[in-house]
């Protein structure tokens, strides 16, 4: 019954795990992955996670369903972390947000509302690069996926002024996704200034923003400062979608925590699109799970766990801009070339968040896996969590090497 079905191509960044696993090498480097490591290289549970939880089991909280739209309190807290706590939106009771299964899925659910609610063959514009799952997520919903300009692989900044061009060639009422903070290959935002312009565009094409925040407080080390694009966008007056993933930021990977909101021009319009969400909820998996939620609602509801979870986040934050250093000292003491065009590897300590874009090439980075064990995504992204003092010496020589050879 179920006829000729071939194995499906492996994940690009999933399927890097699945083969640094199967790597035999005692000298084997994961950089693939985006998910935080210790200086020794160890999976870490947040102290104020670890807190929480004891406070929940002495609690001994019951294991009910929730509502489709999530847990309450959990819904309450999770807007005023990307929006602000004097969010216009939030005090004229025009934001609805519903929990979802992390960022992945309420980048789902958003896709399936545009999917739904939007004019057929809406386009969902992403930044080329992007994380590649963005494309995943937005065809299997039905939906056309398109880039606009986002890296001058020359300056390794953003290429502003083909990303405005972009946006503003997208048919109008297109949706256009954009990363919070700390984006993804790239490490590298656009400026304050860049922002009030992609906003005016926006706003001119009555585009719909989809805003993408799986990194707040991973940019900057201050929260609010990296939720400064959704805040902008929202003080213009424009109607939006954000997702949120609360995976990196509280290292909450496998609990499958996140969110997303709909920020409309009125309360009656939150109160319908909560309403329609919530169906699409209900069909996909019915309600979300309760551990995560209840993690992150304990914690940003309590003003001392809050502090406590900052300073976590950043000890995190400061321990990948170590790292940042570390490599680029490396590469500069050795004299490797750099593959960029100013020559320098200025960029590795330049970009933010928790990836460095290297510029290596395809076959480089074919080599530093085959040859190094060094597990990195083709595009020549690392993640720089997985860089301890241990092994930025090996990385070095192994990134000089290929590039000299
Ligand atoms: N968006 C971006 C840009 C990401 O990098 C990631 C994680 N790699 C996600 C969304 C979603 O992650 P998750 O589903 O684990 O929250």
């Amino acid at each position: 019954v179920f006829g000729e079905i071939e194995v499906a191509p492996r994940d690009p960044i999933l399927g890097l795990n699945a083969a640094f696993k199967e790597d035999k090498s005692p000298k084997k480097v994961n950089l693939g992955v985006g998910a935080y490591r210790t200086e020794d290289g160890k999976p870490l549970v947040l102290p104020v996670v670890r807190k929480v939880e004891q406070k929940m089991l002495d609690l001994g909280f019951d294991k009910e369903y929730i509502p489709q739209s999530g847990l309450p309190e959990f819904q309450k807290v999770s807007p005023l972390l990307l929006f602000g706590k004097d969010s216009p939106a939030i005090k004229e009771n025009r934001l609805a947000c519903l929990q979802t299964l992390s960022g992945t899925g309420a980048l789902r659910v958003g896709c399936e509302f545009v999917q739904k609610f939007l004019p057929k063959g809406t386009t969902v514009y992403v930044p080329n690069p992007t994380w590649g799952n963005h494309y995943s997520v937005i065809e299997s919903a039905g939906l056309k996926a398109g880039k606009y300009r986002y890296l001058n692989k020359d300056t390794m900044k953003v290429d502003i002024d083909g990303l405005l061009e972009d946006v503003n060639n997208a048919p109008d009422h297109s949706v256009i996704l954009l990363h919070v903070c700390a984006h993804n290959p790239t490490g590298v935002d656009p400026t304050k200034d860049d922002w009030k312009k992609i906003a005016e565009v926006i706003k001119k094409k009555n585009h719909l923003t989809f805003f993408d925040s799986a990194y707040q407080g991973f940019a900057s080390g201050d929260l609010d400062k990296d939720a400064f694009s959704v805040r902008l966008f929202v003080d213009q007056g424009l109607e939006l979608m954000a997702a949120q993933s609360y995976a990196k930021n509280f290292g909450l990977y496998g609990e499958r925590i996140g969110a997303i909101s709909f920020v409309c021009k009125d309360a009656k319009k939150a109160e319908a699109i909560l309403s329609q969400v919530n169906r699409i909820i209900r069909a996909m998996y019915s309600s979300p799970p309760l551990h995560g939620a209840r993690i992150v609602a304990l914690t940003l509801g309590d003003d001392s766990l809050l502090s406590e979870w900052k300073k976590d986040l950043e000890g995190m934050a400061n321990r990948i801009i170590e790292m940042r250093t570390a490599l680029l000292e490396g590469l500069q003491k050795k004299k490797t070339p750099s593959p960029t065009k100013d020559g320098t590897w200025k960029h590795v300590v330049e970009q933010i968040g928790m990836f460095s874009f290297t510029g290596l090439d395809n076959a480089q980075v074919k080599r530093l896996i085959d040859e190094h064990h060094i597990y990195l995504t083709s595009d020549g992204r690392i993640s720089m969590a997985g860089i301890n003092p241990s092994n930025v010496e090996y990385i070095v020589n192994a990134i000089d090497e290929v590039v000299r050879h």
